[in-house]
């Protein structure tokens, strides 16, 4: 079955008592049991409950996994993921990473002696320089957030086998429907299913995918025993997102292609940042572009004026929004690994949404102009000051 089909059939047959075409959601802290040593399956909810089932098996189907879970947030799987290792082990991970991931490994994981290495990883050889006697896993997001760094999945997953490691992806950026990590060799897939996945800035939830029996009875595990599991009501919510995921994915990409077109041109901006695929490895490129301005001065006038896009920290719904990464969503990165890596404080993000590509455009170009001018405004009444001051001294 395509892509297109499973993610419109989430949940259709899966109720086999009414036919509903949505799965309930199944508000139910406890089940009964017909007997004892008998279950429905159902026993507790933080172990399994049915409608968190429902979209447990469609994102580990969709990521071409062996097992799905659902979680409160992107950073509560994250952490049950990091709840697989143990004091003093050693993990390489991206050098360019969502802030909020960066902060975990730094100020809390780090205090349970777990050591991170950090590395451009589209360069083969520092990734495997950064590998020691007590690494036991490489974590990467691909593209990466905010700098759109590419790394090759494959490479890495198979660098990570012969070394022993395990290799997991944050996959929030493409989603499955532009990247399957797990078929290119990782064992763990990791997303914000705030994002894309549910699509319409409504719900925070994480999702895991995970492969092989091993590593699934682990995360198993951990998910019930930490209990940062998904409630069934925004289960819920994440699979009617998810049901349009390949409709928005088309339409965040096709705007994203035309806004990357006319920033490329326009002159107040230095860079456009937009990820440009990996044969063998990507679908597509996806709905995220970072641009770095020419002058530091018209970030807050173009935040300030912006009338269709909002100034607000997420990605990945319809509607669009735009990110200032350096004081915002990276923040927690100390300002000299921010510079190393490029989020400097001339750097917006946008997370294109679903709406008319001319209004994203004209809203950009609007706001543009508008810091442009009111610099103008400025710097020519500097000058006529400053005129002014020369001749009024010259008469003195
Ligand atoms: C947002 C985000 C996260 C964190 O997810 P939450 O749902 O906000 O907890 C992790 N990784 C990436 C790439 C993200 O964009």
């Amino acid at each position: 079955m395509n892509v297109e089909t499973k993610l419109a059939q989430i949940g259709n047959r899966r109720d086999e008592k009414t036919g509903a075409i949505n799965f309930p959601i199944y508000h139910s802290a406890a089940y009964q049991h017909p007997e004892l040593g008998e279950s429905t399956g159902y026993d507790y909810t933080r172990t399994a409950n049915p409608t968190r089932t429902v979209l447990e098996d469609a994102i580990a189907t969709l990521e071409k996994g062996d097992r799905g879970f659902a979680l409160s947030s992107g950073m509560a799987a994250i952490q049950v993921i990091f709840s697989l290792f143990s004091a003093g082990d050693h993990i390489v991970a991206s050098l360019d990473l969502y802030g909020g991931t960066y902060r975990l490994f730094e100020q809390v994981l780090r205090r349970f002696s777990l050591q991170f290495s950090y590395v451009d990883a589209r360069d083969m050889d520092s990734v495997e320089a950064a590998i020691g006697p007590s690494t036991k896993a490489i974590f990467i997001e691909s593209p990466t957030n905010p700098m759109m760094h590419e790394a090759d999945i494959h490479q890495i997953a198979r660098l990570a086998k012969n070394k022993g490691l395990i290799t997991i992806v944050d996959n929030t950026f493409l989603t499955p429907y532009f990247q399957n990590p797990i078929p290119l060799g990782a064992d763990i897939v990791v997303h914000s299913g705030t994002k894309y996945l549910g699509g319409h800035n409504d719900v925070l939830a994480g999702l895991i995918v995970s492969k092989g029996e091993e590593i699934s009875e682990k995360l198993s595990f951990l998910h019930n025993s930490i209990g940062a599991v998904l409630g069934p009501q925004d289960s819920w919510l994440l699979i009617r997102g998810m049901k349009t995921l390949a409709l928005r994915m088309e339409k965040h990409q096709r705007n994203a292609n035309k806004i990357v077109s006319f920033l490329k041109k326009h002159p107040c901006v230095e860079e456009v940042f937009y990820p440009e695929g990996i044969k063998g490895q990507t679908k597509g490129n996806g709905g995220m572009i970072s641009f770095r301005l020419k002058k530091k001065e018209w970030i807050p006038t173009v935040l300030k004026n912006l009338r269709v896009i909002s100034f607000a920290e997420s990605l990945g719904g319809v509607e669009s929004l735009m990110t200032y990464p350096s004081v915002q969503t990276h923040a927690d990165i100390p300002e000299e690994i921010r510079r190393k890596v490029g989020v400097c404080d001339r750097l917006l993000r946008l997370s294109t949404g679903i709406e008319h590509e001319e209004d994203l455009i004209g809203d950009i170009s609007q706001a543009l102009d508008y810091a442009v001018n009111e610099e103008n405004i400025h710097r020519n009444g500097g000058e006529l000051d400053e005129i002014f001051h020369a001749n009024h001294s010259q008469s003195l």
